[in-house]
Parts: structure tokens; C-alpha cells; sequence
């Protein structure tokens, strides 16, 4: 199983961030993916994938975090970003929800990350909330630039309706279904885990945040993967291995990790 967005940096672990890792590993997970969301969590994700082989990083500012970024700060992501062990640029977007940046900032911010990402030829990590048609008018141009139409990234947290992952689908996104799928009331996203194609689905905890069901309420953790994957392979009917299996392949092909591997990555 990989878990293809956590934040290991987070205070959250602090306590206890080497038994987290080591109790996903007991749990069957392979590869996490420990993802940034400003400059300091990138720098902070990157050495945590240099310290432990099945660790990859990305770097990225969240619109959350648009406000406070200046353009040094996009440079030195890029940087970051030349690193072996950074596997994607992200997470990025737009949320217009919560609003903790104004959206101007937030669609700025978000375009020049999407110019690196094409520069640095870098699949991009996106996170949107209630803003999938402005997202979707700065998307379909950027993908439309682009020599490559698949593995362009992933709409992480997937949230929107079969038709929406549709259209991700065929922009060349992948679709990456969170804990929050094995939630009672979750019925977009059990839909969608249970119809779209599975070698366009990602897994992932969004860790420390959004735990499955039986952990609602407490910090999310990757080993807890093993839970979402169990939900998806209900949804469709189908085995366990045969999700985690699917879900790994194409997180390894997106962020081309086997290739990552073969350099020689540190080793702990
Ligand atoms: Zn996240």
C-alpha cells in the first residue's frame, strides 16, 4: 500500500513520528508520500524523505498559505523541488471556502506553482475546495499546454460527484480518495471510489487530518491506509490486494518513483 498524502511533518508527530512510520511499515504500507504546504513544511518534509528510504516529499505552498508567499518563496520551492527525493510540486490550488487567503492571491500563487510544475515537468498535487469551475478554467488551459496528457497529478481529497472526477479523469488527473470514504454520509465519494477506472485512484490519509471512521475524532495516522483501502475494495466488491495493489502502481507511476529509487536514494 502506498499512502500518497500525509503530512509527517506536522507538531502532531512530533511525539511520535518514528512509531508512526514504523507502524505503517507494520501494516503493509511500502512508500509515503509526505507532502508540503509552504516553504517550511517543504523543507521539512524533503529531509524527512532523505532520512527514511520508503519516504518520498513534495514541495508546495497551500492556498491556505497563499498570503504569506512571495516570490523568492515559489523560487525556493523550485528549488527544493531538483531534489531526487521531491516527487511532485504541491499541495497547491485554490479554497474558497475557508478563504484564509484572499482568492486573488490564491489563483496567483496557484499559477505560478502550475508554471514551475510544467518547467520542472513535475506532476502537481491539488487541492481544491468549493472552487472546482475556477480551478477547472485555470487547469484545462495549463494541461492543454502540456506536451504530456497523463500524469499531470492528482486532485487530492477528492470531494465532487463521478461526473467532476470525469473530468479530472480526462485531463490526465488522477483521483485520490481519502479515509473520509468509509464515512456514513459520504455518498458522492463512495460513488466515485466505487466507478471510476482504478488506474486512475489514488489512497491516501491526508494525515494528521481526516481519520476513517473508526477514528474519528483522533489524529490520523498511515497506517490507518489499510482502512480506506478496505472501504474502496468493499464499494467495488472486489479483494484488498487487488485495490492496494492498483492504488501503489499508480502512485509509483505518478510520481515516478521507481526511477527515484534506482539513484540511490539515502538510506537509513
Ligand atoms: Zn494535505
Amino acid at each position: 500500500m502506498i499512502d500518497s498524502h500525509a503530512h509527517l511533518d506536522m507538531h502532531e508527530f512530533d511525539g511520535d513520528r518514528e512509531a508512526v512510520i514504523a507502524r505503517a511499515r507494520t501494516q503493509g504500507v511500502s512508500t509515503i508520500v509526505t507532502v508540503g504546504i509552504d516553504l517550511a513544511s517543504s523543507r521539512a518534509a524533503l529531509k524527512l524523505a532523505g532520512e527514511h528510504r520508503d519516504i518520498f516529499s513534495t514541495a508546495g505552498i497551500h492556498p491556505h498559505e497563499a498570503a504569506s508567499c512571495g516570490g523568492k518563496d515559489l523560487d525556493e520551492i523550485a528549488a527544493l523541488a531538483a531534489n531526487d527525493r521531491v516527487v511532485a510540486l504541491g499541495e497547491m490550488g485554490l479554497d474558497f471556502f475557508r478563504n484564509r487567503s484572499p482568492q486573488t492571491k490564491q489563483v496567483e500563487v496557484f499559477e505560478a506553482q502550475l508554471e514551475k510544475a510544467a518547467l520542472l515537468k513535475l506532476p502537481v498535487i491539488i487541492h481544491c475546495r468549493q472552487a472546482h469551475r475556477e480551478l477547472l478554467e485555470i487547469l484545462v488551459p495549463w494541461a492543454n499546454s502540456l506536451d504530456r496528457k497523463s500524469g499531470l497529478g492528482v486532485i487530492h481529497c477528492f470531494s465532487g460527484d463521478t461526473g467532476l472526477a470525469r473530468r479530472y479523469i480526462e485531463l490526465g488527473f488522477m483521483i485520490s480518495v481519502p479515509g473520509a470514504v468509509t464515512y456514513p454520509g459520504a455518498k458522492d465519494m463512495a460513488a466515485v471510489a466505487r466507478e471510476m477506472p482504478l488506474d486512475k485512484m489514488l489512497v491516501e490519509t491526508d494525515a494528521p487530518y481526516l481519520p476513517p471512521q473508526p477514528y474519528r475524532g483522533k489524529r490520523n495516522e498511515p497506517a490507518y491506509i489499510s482502512i480506506t483501502v478496505a472501504g474502496v475494495a468493499r464499494l467495488r466488491g472486489i479483494d484488498t490486494d487487488t485495490v492496494s495493489r492498483a492504488t501503489a502502481e499508480n502512485a509509483l507511476s505518478l510520481f515516478r518513483i521507481p526511477k527515484k529509487l534506482e539513484k540511490g536514494a539515502p538510506c537509513r
